[in-house]
């Protein structure tokens, strides 16, 4: 899970806090004591948690804590504002230029995952209606611009290569190019994907900056790998001074690294974290939105991107006529079906589960979640007839019975997923309101 250990660590700390009615000022104490260990043990940069720690425990103390009903929540929430704060505040989107084509160009150490960064930018903007070109910068590597040639390809977009003869071994030239044809060919974006070294050298900073002063770029995207540790501080400096950057991409948080240094890159550097890039393949990708990212962190639960990821798993008419069903009250059995294949096909239903407030206390049903549940859902519902699934009322004594023999099913089960269908309808229903759903066993936060 992103940031899990650190998340476990405060979610603890929270915890602990929960059980006191008023807190002194040695409790106020100890809990940021906890919350800095809990940083610095995820790799936050050293100066990133001094400045974290002195203000929320400066707020922790003050009267607006004092005298509040529940000064635990209170501090809950001067954590997630300050933890908002270094991730960034605001989300930050992409600018467009006035003029097309938008020059978005990518920086970064080898193997941050600046290539496939390029991949998953194209396929997202051309998803949102824009016609973006990827351009191989990257001839330090032998086989970069294959490599890009391959993601352009999975990700339907056009790559510019450097033609043998013309620019080869030369970045600048091949970008400028690039650049004209993509002013010729009508393409309004043009993503730049440049060499990386193993570590900063001054010659690859030079050349960086070299590209960047030659395409005049509308964005430059800093691409850290999440993993790297407390290098990750150091590289963004680097960077920051030999080419400058508009905006930060964090890479691999799929993994199980503690991520901390990664989070205090925007607050070091000054400059937003605008996405995220969480696996190998194109459409594991997604903007970072800094207050959607804390409440995952502190376990407040992320409605929103579960919400968004299960749109984006429908075409627009889809939703419209399931959001139509859900207010009028006519959302049945069959939709359920529909939506939990079209789901699955839009991936991990464990990773959305992962958003849901509370979630870390059903870690181990997560970790148990498997996809035969849904083969098994699946055939309870296709043991029904037509009427019932329209009419799940319907669904007596002998007809669950019924159901649950030809489904090779036990009635439990069968009154279960009856259960967890009217469930989901009455959340859908309340989202679909604009409101916050219950979710069935979140307590108070
Ligand atoms: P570049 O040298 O900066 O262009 O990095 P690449 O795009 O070639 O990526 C380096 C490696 O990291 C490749 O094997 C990618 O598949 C992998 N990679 C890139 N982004 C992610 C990510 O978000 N998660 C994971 N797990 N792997 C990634």
């Amino acid at each position: 899970a992103q940031f899990g250990s650190l998340s476990d660590r405060l979610t603890e700390t929270f915890r602990n806090l929960r059980s006191k009615g008023r807190l002194t000022p040695s409790d106020v104490d100890g809990t940021v004591r906890e919350i800095r260990r809990a940083l610095l043990d995820a790799d936050v940069a050293l100066e990133v948690v001094k400045s974290f720690t002195a203000s929320v425990r400066e707020r922790a103390l003050s009267d607006e804590v004092n005298k509040a009903l529940n000064p635990a929540q209170q501090v809950v929430q001067i954590v997630n504002e300050e933890l908002v704060g270094i991730l960034g505040g605001q989300q930050r989107r992409l600018e467009f230029a006035k003029r097309p084509p938008t020059v978005i160009m990518l920086a970064g150490l080898q193997g941050a995952g600046k290539t496939t960064l390029a991949g998953k930018l194209g396929k997202w903007l051309k998803k949102d209606g824009h016609t973006p070109m990827l351009v191989a910068a990257d001839l330090q590597r032998p086989n970069a611009v294959q490599q890009l040639q391959v993601v352009g390809e999975q990700a339907g977009v056009h790559v510019f290569a450097p033609e043998p003869g013309n620019g080869v071994g030369d970045p600048v030239k091949v970008a400028k190019n690039a650049i004209k044809a993509a002013v010729d060919q009508q393409y309004d974006t043009v993503i730049v994907d440049t060499a990386g070294r193993l570590g900063v050298d001054a010659e690859l900073m030079k050349q960086a900056a070299n590209i960047r002063k030659a395409v005049d770029p509308d964005e430059v995207l800093f691409v850290i790998d999440a993993m790297i540790g407390q290098d990750a501080v150091t590289t963004a400096r680097a960077f920051q001074e030999g080419v400058d950057f508009t905006g930060v991409v964090l890479s691999k948080l799929d993994g199980d690294a503690r991520g901390g240094a990664a989070l205090s890159v925007a607050s070091i550097t000054g400059r937003p974290i605008m996405f995220a890039s969480t696996g190998e393949g194109l459409d594991d990708f997604e903007p970072f939105h800094p207050d959607r990212m804390a409440s995952r962190i502190l376990d407040l639960g992320d409605i929103l991107s579960l919400i968004e990821q299960a749109q984006s798993a429908f075409d627009e008419d889809e939703a419209r006529a399931v959001a139509e069903k859900i207010a009028t009250d006519n959302f049945t059995l069959n939709d359920f079906l529909q939506q939990m294949q079209q789901l699955r096909k839009a991936g991990s239903i464990k990773g959305m589960l992962g958003m849901l407030p509370g979630a870390k206390g059903m870690r181990e049903a997560l970790d148990n979640f498997d996809e035969r549940e849904i083969v098994r859902t699946e055939a309870i519902i296709q043991s029904m007839t037509p009427q019932e699934r329209e009419l799940p009322k319907l669904l007596n004594g002998s007809r669950r019975l019924r159901i649950a023999r030809g489904a090779g099913s036990t009635v439990t089960e069968v009154n279960a997923l009856v259960n967890r269908f009217e469930q989901a309808a009455k959340m859908m229903k309340t989202v679909a309101r604009g409101g916050v759903p219950q979710m069935p066993g979140m307590g108070p936060i």
